[in-house]
This record gives C-alpha cells, structure tokens and sequence, in this order.
C-alpha cells in the first residue's frame, strides 16, 4: 500500500511506495531501452486499459469498445487507491496517511495526435466539460478534499503516455501549493476586500505588455513574476472561484484561448514537453467557517509551464527560479506568433 509521508521540516507532504522494487527497475529500463509499444489509448485498444470510469460515444456503442470521442479509464500506475481507510497515524515523530484518493487518465482523442492543441475546438471542449463531470463526481465522496487536473504533455515521447491526454488526482487533502495559493488570496481579500485575482487582471490590462491573448470570457498573459521562460496563466475575466459553475459558452471560450496559447507555445518552442494544472476551489466540506469567503477571494485559473529549461541545484536550495527572459519579452513572442 502506497503512503502519504510528511516531511515535518518543509511541511510537505510526499507520495511513496506506488511502485514494488520489480516495477520500478522494469519502468527505468524500458525508459532507456527505448522501447516502442502499441500505444493504449488508442481507439481499437480498448481492451489494455483498465475498463473506463466514464467516456462520452457514439450512442449505440458499448463501454470498453471503439466509437469513442474522449474517454477516461483509472491509471494502472496509481498514485492514488480508492479503496482502503483513510486514517492518519503517527510513527515516532513522524506523519503518514493512508493514499486514498483517485488517479484517472483522461484521453483525449482517439487519434493518436500529441498535442492538444492540434484537436479542434470542439474536442477541447468536450475534455474540459469532462473535468467537470469528473470532479462533481468525485464529489460524492466524503474523504476526498481536493481534484487537482494536470497535463504532462510529452509531444517527442515514443512511449503510449505520448498520446494526448491529461490527468485527474483526487486528493485526501488540500495541497500545500493550493493551500497557499488560497491563504495568499484570503490574505489580500481580507486586506484590499477584493479579489486578487481580479485586481491582477486589471493590472495586466493597464500594462498591456503581458497579455497573449483574449476573447470575450478569458485573457491570457505571462505573470508578472514567472517561474519558467514562456509560462502562461489564463483566467476567466469575469469573477469565478468554481470551474465547474463555467457553463458551455464560456467553456468554449476557454478552449479557443487554451488552444490558440498552445499552438503558439508549440510553434516558439518547437513543441516542447509542457506541464499545465488546473487550479480551482477545494471540496467545501463544512470546517467552521474555513471558506466563509472562499467564493469571493478565490479565482480559478489555469497554469501553463513549458519544461525547456533544468531546475538547478541555486534553485532547488533557495526556491528563487531564475528565469532568463524577461516576461515581457516572452509575451511578446507569443503574442506575435501565428
Ligand atoms: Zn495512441
Ligand atoms: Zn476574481
Ligand atoms: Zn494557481
């Protein structure tokens, strides 16, 4: 059984103990041999992965069976085991929990295209109204605090995981970037009483020079301060903590600006490996008056990194990210790319 282990000098927490020692060293060798194998999430392949959660098909074709347009199955690699009790226990001085949660792949095409955003607009939308499905979903169960929906995209890998998909994480717990990322939040709404996030948007559009993008819903934009050359932030111009309450216009929107970002971060960067993570509210389960502003003072938004440069060892031991452009110049190579 796989662990949640607290790191009592950083506060975080970490995940161990998802692989056996054989799975491991199998896992390393096949990354260096360079194997290629049939790629799983392609349609006709149904059968090599775990049957599917949910998937959105034709109507008159069965689960686990070709004539699907996106389709989400559990990982076989599991971080995260939904069966099992969640008790939280000490040893010595130390924290562990139980790694009870969800961990399901959502695929996003049942061509074997790389990229997202060579799909076309529709079929971003309907992945994006998935996660929302998903996430209500997992909402039903008690123990779970927090979705957090990621992308490790890997357009040059030759391994299944480079087909397009993303990834969901149902957690025990509020992750300790979320939470301070919703603590800084509350800090500045309890301060200014407005939200942070709507005060950086109107920042952005006074200064101009890191904006992207926008459309009537959405504005994308190199943050002020970014952690990786070419990082891209979009968010919903009008004031939203729930991803789930944007309804199908709006989400539209979002997948033309999510597509239009990156198609230019691919033609900059020669398509380059990327990481994107979908930042929105926790499960509000009552805690005396926790959230009491959650509503107002949180805003969500997505997060895009490109992976092309290395974390140093400066950057692991100070947690400053040095990041040699600067980010209007980044925005305006994106914002002038085709
Ligand atoms: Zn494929
Ligand atoms: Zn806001
Ligand atoms: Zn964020």
């Amino acid at each position: 059984m796989s662990e949640l282990r607290k790191d009592l000098i950083s506060k975080k927490w970490i995940i161990t103990g998802t692989q056996s020692e054989k799975e491991f060293f199998e896992a390393l060798n096949l990354k260096t041999k360079q194997e290629v194998g049939e790629c799983f999430f392609c349609e006709g392949n149904e059968a090599q992965t775990l049957p599917e959660i949910y998937s959105i098909r034709k109507y008159d074709t069965r689960p686990n069976m070709p004539g699907w347009q996106v389709r989400v199955v559990p990982s076989k690699s599991a971080v995260f085991k939904i069966e099992g009790e969640m008790g939280k226990v000490g040893h010595g001085i130390y924290d562990l929990m139980n790694n009870i949660g969800a961990h399901e792949l959502i695929v996003e095409s049942p061509q074997h295209i790389k990229n997202i955003c060579e799909l076309s607009i529709e079929q971003i939308l309907l992945v994006f109204k998935i996660y929302q499905t998903r996430i209500r979903d997992l909402n039903n169960d008690e123990r779970l605090k927090y979705v957090l929906i990621f992308k490790n995209q890997r357009p040059k890998s030759i391994f299944r995981y480079g087909h397009t998909h993303s990834q969901l994480a149902a957690l025990p717990l509020t992750p300790k970037a979320i939470k301070d990322e919703l603590l800084s939040a509350r800090d500045y709404f309890d301060y200014k009483e407005r939200c942070l996030f709507c005060d950086i948007i109107r920042q952005e559009q006074r200064d101009k020079k890191r904006i992207i993008e926008e459309n009537p819903d959405y504005i994308a934009f190199v943050p002020f301060a970014t952690k990786v050359p070419f990082e891209i932030t979009i968010m919903p111009k009008n004031h939203n903590a729930d991803y789930c309450s944007e309804n199908e216009s709006s989400l539209r929107n979002f997948a033309q600006i999510m597509k239009v970002s990156l198609c230019k971060i691919a033609s900059v960067l020669n398509d380059p490996p990327l990481n994107y993570i979908l930042h929105t509210i926790p499960y509000l389960r009552p805690r005396q008056g926790y959230w009491k502003t959650i509503r107002d003072d949180y805003h969500w938004h997505i997060e895009i990194y490109p992976q092309i440069s290395e974390i140093t060892g400066f950057e692991w031991g100070s947690g400053f990210h040095i990041q040699p452009l600067l980010p209007e110049i980044c925005a305006k190579i994106l914002r002038e790319a085709k």
